[in-house]
């Protein structure tokens, strides 16, 4: 038994009970994601009897591979980058996909959510600080983007997601996790059909409290459940 990755969940729900206290805001009105990526099937299983179902993978593969392994009523989100030869096999996986920037991948999906006769839930990924190594339509594009893929058949537009740079001090971040929430609250004025702006997936180990405060209605944390990864595995940027 590895009683650690039970220890650091508990941890961290109590941060997450605390930033959602802070913040004024009721502790369902966010969805603690487990990223479990690179971490064998056997630290997943820890958590299951503590009732956590909400894992994310970054890897269609690893995603696919811990599903046949698990229990059904697991809800695994695809986080990471989605390459449009990929889409098949993890339309009917997935409970959503976080990771859309461009109206090709999210035409790729809707094809195979017609083939499997589902529709998929996906949130569109926003480059908020516009780093160059990182996936993400630009801020100002994302509602014409938006616009586009609501069109499609067997998409269904959830909100948006993003991924912070990198920085030694949360508080840096809380102006893209603002930004971000502003950016979901305009475009959800827009009232565009078959789009619902309700999900706000942003924060990760090092800034999950304030993303809480800015509004996150998913957290994704790895690390501080899962502990460290190997070096070069922390993100799937473009490098
Ligand atoms: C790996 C990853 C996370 C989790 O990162 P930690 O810093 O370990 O919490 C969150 N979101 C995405 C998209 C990731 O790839």
């Amino acid at each position: 038994m590895n009683k650690l990755v039970t220890e650091n969940l508990a941890k961290v729900e109590r941060r997450v009970q605390a930033a959602c206290a802070r913040a004024g805001r009721s502790r369902d009105e966010v969805t603690l994601i487990a990223v479990s990526k690179t971490k064998p099937v056997s630290l997943i299983e820890e958590l299951l009897p503590g009732g956590t179902r909400d894992f994310g993978e970054n890897k269609v593969q690893e995603l696919c591979e811990k599903c046949e392994q698990l229990p059904g009523d697991i809800r695994w989100h695809l986080i990471g980058h989605l390459q449009r030869n990929k889409v098949k096999y993890v339309v009917d996986k997935a409970c959503l996909i976080h990771s859309v920037d461009s109206l090709r991948l999210a035409q790729a999906v809707s094809q195979e959510g017609v083939k499997k006769q589902v529709t998929v839930p996906i949130l569109i990924e926003v480059n908020m600080a516009g780093e160059e190594s990182k996936f993400g339509v630009k801020p100002q594009e994302a509602e014409s983007l938006i616009r586009e893929i609501a069109r499609l058949p067997a998409v269904s537009v959830q909100g948006l997601m993003t991924i912070a740079p990198f920085v030694s001090d949360p508080e840096e971040n809380r102006i893209h996790f603002a930004n971000m929430k502003k950016l979901c609250v305009d475009i959800k004025g827009k009232n565009i059909d078959n789009v619902n702006m309700n999900v706000l997936s942003m924060g990760m180990t090092g800034d999950y409290e304030v993303a809480i405060e800015e509004g996150a209605t998913m957290i994704r944390v790895g690390t501080g459940i899962f502990g460290e990864r190997k070096f070069g595995e922390r993100l799937e940027t473009m490098q």
